[in-house]
């Protein structure tokens, strides 16, 4: 018996292990499908305070690990593949095995929905991007695409122009399901252009080990063009990785957990840390702050409960 499980081991499942595990704890991690969450998807991360020269992100999550780990962290490989929140102790499958818990935090995040393509995955922190916040910095005076014709995808088109030197906005339909508030201010903006009615084939240079651009296709007139591109990036929306929790505790329409507020879920003793529950600030810090929430209010949950 378990006093915490903790699912999921990016900077959300990794920051409240180092607090549940310093609290004495022995929490058990499952370290899910993507190892390291988002993080261990980027390159050099330079907005976790703390680090003047940046660091990279895979760098930063084994860090936090290890520290977890020194303060008595266990750590296994694998995914959730049911729960059991109905009664306590409860229970999680975890691959083939049944493990009990007093608390569970749900730090399993949100994966970046991409296009397929077929040079995309292997670019990833090469040009190739899910994060304008992240990677923008690195695209000053360069070209610049982002793919996609939802909120995020002109939220990010917007804030590249900081940086690139044109920011082609790629979307599939003559229209963009954005509000009009964004559709209209990317009107505006001169450094932005939109490709309408088109998709992207395949990006390169996989050789190079660097984005140097893209094959563009025209679904009107089924006309193919290459087009030089730096960064690319891909904003197509998120899916959450909630899919085990689906009928134990509340989710959003999309997939997301319902905070029942701070850490809690709609199951008390389930708490939520990161970007499982957040759609809007998806940050490493953001995520490291709350995966701190969700390991102070199970501490305080078995406190009550007298364990
Ligand atoms: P979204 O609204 O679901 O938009 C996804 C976009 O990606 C759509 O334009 C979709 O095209 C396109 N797309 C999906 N799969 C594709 C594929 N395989 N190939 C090419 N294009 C593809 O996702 P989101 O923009 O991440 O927004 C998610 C939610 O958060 C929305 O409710 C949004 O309003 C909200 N949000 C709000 C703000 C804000 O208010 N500031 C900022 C960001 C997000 P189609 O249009 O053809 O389906």
């Amino acid at each position: 018996m378990r006093n915490v499980i903790i699912i999921g081991s990016g900077c959300a499942g990794n920051t409240a292990a180092i607090y549940t595990a310093r609290a004495n704890l022995k929490p058990l991690v499952v370290g899910g499908h993507e190892a390291g969450g988002q993080l261990s998807l980027t390159s050099l991360v330079e907005n976790f305070p703390g680090f003047p020269q940046g660091i990279l992100g895979p760098e930063l999550v084994e860090n936090m690990k290890q520290q977890a780990e020194h303060f008595g962290a266990e750590y296994i490989h694998g995914s959730v593949i049911e729960v059991d929140f109905s009664k306590r102790p409860f229970r999680l499958l975890i691959e083939d095995e049944w493990h009990e818990a007093r608390t569970v935090i749900i730090a399993s995040g949100a994966s970046a929905r991409w296009l397929g393509l077929p040079n995309e995955k292997r670019l990833i922190g090469h040009g190739v991007s899910s994060c304008a916040t992240c990677d923008g910095f690195f695209y000053r005076g360069k070209k610049i695409m982002v793919v996609g014709g939802g909120d995020s995808a002109l939220e990010e088109a917007m804030f590249l122009t900081r940086f690139g030197s044109e920011v082609a906005l790629v979307h599939r339909r003559d229209q963009f399901r954005a509000s009009k508030i964004m559709v209209d201010r990317v009107r505006q903006n001169e450094k932005i252009k939109p490709i309408l009615n088109s998709v992207v084939e395949d990006v390169y240079d996989v050789e190079q080990n660097l984005v140097t651009g893209v094959r563009l296709r025209n679904l009107a007139t089924g006309e193919t063009t290459e087009r030089e591109v730096d960064g690319f990036f891909v904003a197509i929306g998120h899916v959450p990785n909630t899919a085990p929790f689906a009928g134990h505790i509340d989710l959003d329409p999309d997939g997301y957990i319902v905070s029942k507020g701070g850490a809690r879920t709609s199951v008390e003793g389930v708490f939520h840390a990161g970007d499982v529950q957040d759609r809007v600030y998806r940050q490493a810090i953001t995520a490291s702050g709350a995966g701190c929430m969700a390991a102070i209010e199970a501490e305080r949950y078995l406190e009550s409960a007298g364990h």
